[in-house]
């Protein structure tokens, strides 16, 4: 979950029958794919030497690949209806946003992705620095108080680190240091207005036109079973969820990639 603005446009809400038809082509495709994934796993290599098959990464990837080729149908339908998406590479505002609503096998992908860039460890001691500011802002709230629902003091949490302007710690000279295996949290958030108007201290902030393309609920079920096959019960929250993994479930070894396990 990325915070949004204040318009989704309609063109969304009214994608034509082939167009809707085409999503869902895309999506039953990604969740194939990622139950290709989840079938391939070998529960005891898993368990034993957090080994999977090279397979299972050759069906994520790809999921993924065909999830950004949906995402791109949809904007070429926006850009048709005369909406122009200018999220462009070099602006970053929303990543000092903290991305919530991960899988565990996003955080997964994400880690294979440190690991093979080499900065598994300086990416865990960020998001340590960065578990510590979220903590600091969910200590007693006196606001906390007087908001009934859970999801809204979350909202308002989520909000108040983002003015905090922290950079996500993938960051990178203003770019994503794990672009390819970001979550679908990052890459379902577009902007329609002025680049910086997404800057949170910007005076327009409040009428920046972004909007997320929730994934489908059937894309989402096949990632939370690929959670349960793996037994992955980790934060949503990017930060805490990637030190989870990194500490409890992997202990900073590498995922062993195994060829032809069955
Ligand atoms: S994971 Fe990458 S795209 Fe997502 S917030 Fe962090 S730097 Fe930005």
């Amino acid at each position: 979950m990325k915070p949004q603005g204040t318009e989704i446009p309609s063109e969304l809400c009214r994608l034509s029958a082939s167009g809707q038809e085409t999503l869902r082509h895309y999506d039953d495709r990604v969740a194939m794919l990622l139950r290709h994934a989840g079938n391939a796993v070998v529960p005891a290599m898993w368990e034993k030497q957090r080994s999977l098959p090279a397979a299972f990464l050759t069906h994520l990837n790809k999921a993924f690949l065909v999830y950004d080729q949906s995402l791109r149908f949809v904007q070429s339908q926006l850009h048709q209806a005369g909406w122009f998406v200018t999220c462009a590479p070099g602006c970053s505002h929303c990543c000092t946003q903290l991305p919530s609503g991960l899988t565990g096998v996003e955080i997964l992908y994400l880690y294979h992705g440190a690991y093979r860039a080499g900065i598994v460890d300086r990416m865990f001691r960020r998001c340590m620095e960065r578990l510590e500011l979220w903590e600091e802002i969910c200590r007693w709230d006196p606001r906390d108080l007087v908001q009934a629902s859970l999801e809204h003091n979350l909202v308002q949490r989520l909000h108040r680190y983002h003015a905090l302007k922290v950079p996500c710690p993938f960051l990178e000279a203003g770019l994503c240091s794990l672009y390819r295996y970001r979550p679908l949290a990052c890459r379902i958030h577009f902007s329609l207005s002025p680049p910086h108007w997404c800057r949170p201290d910007h005076f327009q902030n409040a009428h920046a036109v972004r909007f997320n393309l929730e994934p489908s609920p059937h894309v989402m079920k096949a990632l939370e079973r690929l959670d349960q096959v793996l037994h992955l019960d980790l934060s949503d929250l990017l930060v805490c969820g990637f030190v989870e993994y990194v500490v409890n479930v992997m202990a900073f070894r590498p995922i062993g990639w195994m060829e032809n396990l069955r």
